[in-house]
């Protein structure tokens, strides 16, 4: 039982008391309903619930009490209608895209994607009869000849991960609208702390959940924030019937998350800054990207459509891979990880790792050099962050 909502909340009393749901035992924290099936006081009741005549839950492929907490406070942190738990944040990738395409459609997707979403787009979609064209972040003449003809969909992903590159939000979406496309946006890298889509266009959020929304490193999941309409055409039957469902128990975690996402946020930002201005002064480093500085080439867009620059940098050292190991091997407190998006600092070296298998051309124009080294910057006390970076700095330069 909910109390009555008498005011629009901020996003901070949403992030801990959006979609609670309390049952008759008033618990204080959301309940964990780790069922499969649910059961009916009579054979009538349980043909009202396929017949759809009473709205229940029947089944946790299609829905769950826990799940529906979770879809509930990220549809308000997003600003959506419909929310969709799912079990990987590539479920979601995935879902919004298939869920609506057919052979025979069109699609445009932005250069800077998630390995893995690159691959869903570029690999998988042609092989069901989807054509699938390909458009750097900043190239905005690239998307006004891709979107100037019929389009189905187009998913971007901004800021980008690895490298922080921007995507204009409102310019894609008014012309991604006038070619009749459904546009997708991988805010995984934001989280809707930093940056919230719909408000500049989109039309549908997906986000791996995995990352800040979790937050400590502990389950895998995803989420697609949407409208009514395209849940009811396209999503809902689609993941109710291809089950990419998201376990009951990960979105427990998630809502426990969610509760001091706002705080860990600004205090990823605020650190992320530091770290970016110390590193941007030292020489051993050729380029800082991240949003937050002055000196992103994209800074006017970042303000435009970011809260802040977020948790996320890349740094390119001048003395190429060899230098960005020589950082990696040096640290002594961030941990070199190809994960993102947890209290602890986690370092990787993407040309190598979660990008080795993109051929040099692709890397090159995605900004992935030998020398780029991914931030995702934790919880950890400032002072002692500065600390490791600058020590790692300094034996890059040997
Ligand atoms: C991690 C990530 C994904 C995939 O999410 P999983 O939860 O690992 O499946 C998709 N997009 C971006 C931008 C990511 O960082």
């Amino acid at each position: 039982m909910t109390r009555p909502v008498s005011r629009p909340f901020h996003p901070d009393t949403l992030m801990v008391r959006g979609g609670l749901d309390r049952t008759a035992f008033q618990e204080t924290s959301e309940a964990l309903f780790l069922n499969s099936g649910y059961v009916y006081d009579a054979a009538e009741a349980a043909e009202a619930a396929f017949d759809g005549s009473v709205e229940r839950y029947v089944y946790s492929r299609f829905r769950n009490p826990t799940l529906s907490v979770f879809e509930e406070r990220m549809t308000a942190l997003e600003g959506g209608c419909v929310a969709r738990a799912t079990a990987s944040g590539m479920a979601a990738v995935t879902a919004a895209l298939l869920c609506q395409v057919r052979a025979g459609d069109r699609v445009v997707v932005g250069r800077e994607l998630f390995g893995s979403c690159s691959w869903v787009a570029e690999e998988l979609l042609p092989r069901y009869g989807v054509e699938v064209e390909v458009v750097a972040a900043a190239d905005e003449a690239g998307w006004t000849r891709a979107l100037a003809r019929p389009t189905r969909a187009v998913l971007l992903e901004t800021p980008s991960n690895p490298a922080l590159r921007l995507t204009d939000l409102h310019a894609v979406a008014a012309l991604a609208h006038a070619a009749g496309a459904t546009v997708i946006v991988d805010n995984a890298v934001a989280s809707p702390v930093v940056q919230r889509p719909l408000e500049h266009g989109a039309d549908v959020v997906v986000h791996s959940a995995t990352k800040w929304i979790d937050g400590q490193g502990r389950c895998l999941g995803g989420v697609i924030v949407c409208g009514m309409a395209f849940d009811e055409e396209h999503l809902g039957p689609f993941l109710r019937h291809t089950g990419a469902c998201l376990s009951p128990f990960n979105a427990w975690v998630f809502l426990k998350g969610l509760e001091t996402l706002g705080l860990r946020m600004a205090r990823h930002a605020a650190t992320a800054l530091t770290l970016a201005r110390v590193a941007e002064a030292h020489p051993a480093v050729a380029a800082v990207w991240y949003p937050g500085l002055d000196s992103h080439p994209q800074r006017a867009l970042a303000v435009r459509q970011m809260r802040s620059g977020g948790g996320l940098m890349a740094l390119d050292f001048k003395g190429g891979q060899e230098a960005a190991y020589r950082f990696l091997n040096a640290l002594q407190l961030i941990d070199i990880s190809n994960n993102l998006g947890d209290a602890k600092s986690l370092a990787c070296h993407p040309a190598t790792t979660t990008h080795q298998r993109l051929d040099p051309a692709d890397k090159a124009a995605q900004g992935i050099t030998p020398g780029l080294v991914r931030l995702s910057v934790g919880l950890e006390d400032p002072e002692d962050l500065t600390w490791d970076l600058e020590a790692a700095l300094d034996a890059a330069r040997d």
